[in-house]
């Protein structure tokens, strides 16, 4: 049996990019055949696979027939050209974790109260298709399966079509799940600059994305007066140093903004364009920042429209509110950290995760190992062997320590988190 450092190399040859990184956006052939190898793996540890109608695939060891399920892992796609271990470093660890949870518990060391699922979420990325994070949103029934299932591409293809394609549409019914474990690279510096192995994550940033399409007017390049145009690039390239320029209204590291996506119609070299698609997005760790910061950012583009003559739409399309991790479960990390020897700080997470959907319905934990240089989302994304096994070893205590029962979760809706909806009415 492949040990965990070769299983997650070998999954790099999926999608494998020219830099060393992977491209296997969610749905598409790279991504498929990552996700067969995934229900092949856990097949040969022994597990039963279950796929559901929004294309997470499940991969179960029940010990207790009935009982509720320790659920770890994370995703297998990737941004457009990006890095190799985001997410699929999970996922990989997870098949691990319970495979050598599954030994101890053939050989007497460790007495189940609950069984154990891996799980693999479908689109977490959210760029192909958005919205990001759209497996677990679904599943945890923060967004309707039929809505997402009707999401299309650029090229005009469904995600119902992508998961037909790919052999990943499912109609299994899941089992029940208890709790939830995600281990993920930081994709930030902080635990590199601190020097420390884990990070115990105790909640995420509060993130607002927005959709802004400035329409102007088309016309020649060379035989339109400057007086009279109406320049929807020149118009949307304002709005992108607005969005920049928002953080320093604040101070250092309590916001980040950028403008992700970029479209420009016709874009051609003799045409004035008529119309850009943006998107972008502003995140802090408070939420009245973010309503704050986005009040102010909607009346700049408003006057860019009006001063410019070029209308502007806006179009929330992802809202997530900034909820705490049960502190139980960042114990439980720091515990196990310690068991293994190696150090641990708490950290809020900035960036999405499944383990963001998942602590709105069960208790859930999401631990960090570092990135150096703290990049991501490209081929210089990197970890080192010796961390990813560290993280493993700290995961594979957790979960171990789940199946048996522990700890006492306290309530995730208990602990009320903050809303960055704000009053936004349009
Ligand atoms: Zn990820």
């Amino acid at each position: 049996m492949p040990d965990f450092l070769t299983d997650f190399h070998h999954t790099t040859t999926f999608g494998a990019s020219a830099g060393g990184g992977i491209d296997r956006q969610a749905g598409t052939p790279e991504h498929g055949a990552v996700r067969a190898w995934f229900r092949r793996r856990a097949e040969e540890l022994g597990m039963t696979i279950s796929v559901d109608a929004i294309g997470n695939q499940f991969a179960s060891i029940e010990w207790i027939p009935g009982a509720p399920h320790v659920f770890t892992g994370s995703h297998l796609d990737s941004q457009p050209v990006a890095g190799r271990f985001d997410g699929t470093y999970g996922v990989v660890a997870s098949l691990h974790a319970a495979a050598s949870v599954a030994e101890d518990v053939a050989s007497g060391r460790l007495v189940p109260t609950q069984n154990l699922t891996v799980v693999d979420w479908f689109n977490e990325e959210g760029c192909r298709f958005e919205p990001s994070l759209m497996g677990s949103s679904v599943f945890t029934g923060a967004r309707s399966l039929e809505d997402i299932l009707a999401v299309a591409d650029n090229s005009g293809v469904t995600v119902a079509q992508a998961l037909e394609e790919t052999g990943c549409r499912g109609t299994d019914a899941i089992p029940p799940v208890a709790s939830y474990v995600e281990l993920h690279i930081e994709q930030g510096r902080r635990l590199e600059r601190a020097e420390v192995q884990i990070g115990a994550v105790t909640g995420n940033w509060c993130t607002r994305k927005v959709r802004v399409t400035v329409i102007g007017e088309q016309s020649h390049t060379g035989a339109t007066l400057m007086s009279d145009r109406r320049d929807a690039l020149a118009a949307a390239s304002e709005i992108v140093l607005c969005v920049e320029r928002l953080v320093g209204h604040y101070p250092e590291d309590a916001m980040v903004t950028s403008v992700g996506r970029f479209t420009v119609g016709p874009d051609v070299p003799g045409v004035v364009p008529g119309r850009v698609e943006l998107s972008l997005d502003l995140r802090s760790r408070e939420a009245p920042k973010v309503i704050e910061a986005w009040a102010l950012l909607r009346s700049q583009i408003e006057a860019v429209g009006r001063r410019r003559g070029v209308t502007v739409e806006i179009e929330d399309f992802d809202l997530r509110d900034a909820v705490p991790f049960p502190e139980s479960g960042v114990e439980l990390t720091e515990k196990a950290a310690a068991g293994a020897g190696v150090s641990c700080m708490r950290l809020e997470t900035m960036a999405g995760h499944d383990a963001i959907s998942m602590n709105r319905v069960v208790p859930t934990a999401l631990m960090f190992v570092p990135s150096v240089g703290g990049v991501s989302h490209c081929e210089r994304e990197f970890t080192a062997d010796a961390d990813l096994a560290t993280g493993l070893e700290v995961l594979t205590r957790v979960v171990g320590r789940l199946v048996e029962g522990a700890p006492n979760w306290v309530d995730p809706a208990a602990e009320a988190g903050t809303s960055c909806s704000g009053s936004w009415s349009e």
